[in-house]
């Protein structure tokens, strides 16, 4: 048999190739075996009309709802994953996410350890994903051992005034962190880069910031084209054998000393499912019986201010946020969530959702608009999951914590018309956008409630980690991608010290 590799990961998006970027300084021999392949540097990838009009990125696949209704989720397979089409928006959680928190409706969990755990490893995070950022704007900003390494985009005109006006108003917009080099993104094209696929064109993604990283080191290898189907244990029913793939429809198998599965919130538990053997008959990893529970997706909504004498000429807006309804309703009430600028919306983007209006009318109404995004915590619950019926992929999401985010989208919107914009429309986030999937295979210390412990590891099997937005016992109302490397180099250091030491 060929030498095997020490340590397989299964997915090259942000929890794989934060870890894979962790891990390869230790010498250990990683394969990345990744679904998809790489994003090409081709026209459409600036073609707002290709990308919201025509879906020519949009992954050709369905999942199911539970009566059975086909749709397409906004999921992609490439290289980098999900984030490669994402806003870069790299921002932590709340020091008060990592402790219980009452919601209007329900409690969302405490994790099993402290935001003070994770935060070096935060640092560390912003430093490889070379986030930009200020300091000292935002109230509900969690302490920070390091200031950031780069200053924050700027803001352009109009939005400047936008920013003045909302501060003049008591609140307290910052500068969102982001990770993009704003002159290299702009030197491509004039357009946002929130939704559009990166190329190496200056956005901070896992595979721009950290794959890059990994496959320097001699040791490191990626495969692409290679799709997991399955996870098999040995005699035991523990430990993981083999990992089973597809590559150019043969099937492959490899052997590791350790397996980080990293597909994806809903693709790894549905790996961890299909995986059922007889020593592990409802799935891997699945003692608790929570495997493909706990989803969540954030409560989001665009919620969008027109004013006819506001004239919008940004390309790329997406720079300030605000945190005012946070940690309380404002009120001395349950929180509702954050607020943040979307990426410019032209009238190319709204035809994608509004067919039968010309694109000239949808064009001028947003070179009178601004965009923003309103997100509230979904709550933790057993009966949210994703299951497999037979080869069908059910997501039965269900909402929590929907009246909070409704009070949060009728707040911004009162903010708004205080600020100048009369006429203020809102569309909610379902589920053909599972942009924030997590908590499917979730972190905890007890075997009985949770697959993984605090280290990602699976209680049943000592060699397999979850590392991907699957393991976040909570999703916060902020956007899960720092949080989530933050943990995988984290994960990458107890591996190469403790677990697999050289
Ligand atoms: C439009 C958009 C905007 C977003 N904006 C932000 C933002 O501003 N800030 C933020 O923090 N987050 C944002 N997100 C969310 C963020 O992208 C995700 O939270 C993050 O990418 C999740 O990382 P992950 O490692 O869990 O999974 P993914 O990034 O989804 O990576 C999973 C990888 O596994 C691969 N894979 C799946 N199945 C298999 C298999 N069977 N075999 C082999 N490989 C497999 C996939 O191809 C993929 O590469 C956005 C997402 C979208 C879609």
């Amino acid at each position: 048999m060929a030498v095997q590799p020490d340590v397989v990961i299964i997915g090259s998006g942000i929890g794989g190739a934060t870890l894979a970027a962790g891990l390869a300084p230790s010498g250990l021999d990683i394969l990345i075996l990744e679904a998809g392949e790489r994003i090409e540097d081709r026209p459409e990838n600036r073609d707002q009309r290709a990308i919201f009009q025509r879906g020519y990125f949009r992954p050709q696949e369905s999942w199911f709802d539970r009566r059975g209704k086909a749709f397409n989720p906004g999921n992609y397979y490439n290289v980098g994953g999900n984030s490669k089409f994402f806003g870069a928006v790299l921002t932590r959680y709340r020091r008060e996410d990592f402790a219980e928190i009452r919601h209007r409706e329900g409690v969302s969990p405490a994790w099993p350890f402290g935001y003070e755990e994770l935060e070096p490893w935060y640092g560390k995070a912003e430093a490889l994903y070379q986030v930009r950022g200020t300091l000292g704007e935002d109230p509900t900003e969690p302490p920070h051992s390091m200031d950031y390494a780069f200053p924050p985009v700027p803001d352009e005109p109009p939005i400047a005034e936008v920013r003045a006006r909302l501060g003049a108003l008591g609140l307290h917009p910052y500068s969102l962190p982001l990770g993009i080099d704003i002159d290299r993104w702009l030197a491509k094209g004039k357009t946002p880069w929130d939704s559009h696929p990166n190329s190496f064109d200056g956005k901070m993604d896992a595979e721009t910031a950290a794959l890059t990283v990994a496959l320097q080191y001699p040791n490191t290898r990626l495969e692409t084209g290679a799709k997991v189907t399955r996870l098999t244990t040995g005699p035991d029913g523990r430990g993981i054998a083999a990992v089973h793939y597809t590559k150019n429809g043969e099937p492959c198998e490899v052997r590791p000393r350790l397996v980080v599965l990293s597909a994806g919130a809903v693709k790894s538990a549905i790996l961890l499912l299909a995986s059922a053997d007889d020593a592990n008959p409802t799935g891997l990893a699945n003692r608790s019986d929570q495997v493909g529970r706990n989803f969540m997706n954030h409560n989001a909504s665009a919620v969008i201010g027109i004013s006819p004498g506001f004239r919008n000429d940004a390309i790329y807006q997406k720079t300030f946020g605000f945190n005012d309804f946070y940690l309380s309703d404002g009120a001395g009430g349950e929180p509702l969530g954050n607020v943040q600028l979307l990426g410019k919306v032209s009238g190319r983007i709204l035809k994608g959702d509004l067919p039968a209006v010309p694109e000239w009318l949808l064009g001028i109404v947003a070179t009178h608009a601004i965009d923003f995004y309103a997100m509230s915590e979904d709550i933790p619950s057993p009966n949210s999951r994703v299951r497999l019926d037979g080869e069908r992929i059910v997501l039965e999401w269900q909402r929590s914590n929907w009246q909070a985010h409704l009070d949060l989208v009728k707040k911004l919107k009162a903010v708004l018309r205080a600020a100048g914009f009369p006429l203020v429309v809102s569309k909610p986030f379902d589920k053909r956008t599972p942009s924030h999937q997590c908590g499917t295979v979730r972190i905890g210390t007890d075997p009985a409630t949770a697959p993984l412990d605090p280290y990602c590891r699976a209680f049943d099997h000592p060699n397999l980690f979850v590392v991907d937005a699957s393991f976040l016992p909570s999703s916060a109302a902020v956007n899960p991608s720092l949080t989530i490397a933050a943990q995988a180099l984290r994960v990458a250091d107890h591996i190469a010290t403790k677990e697999l030491r050289q």
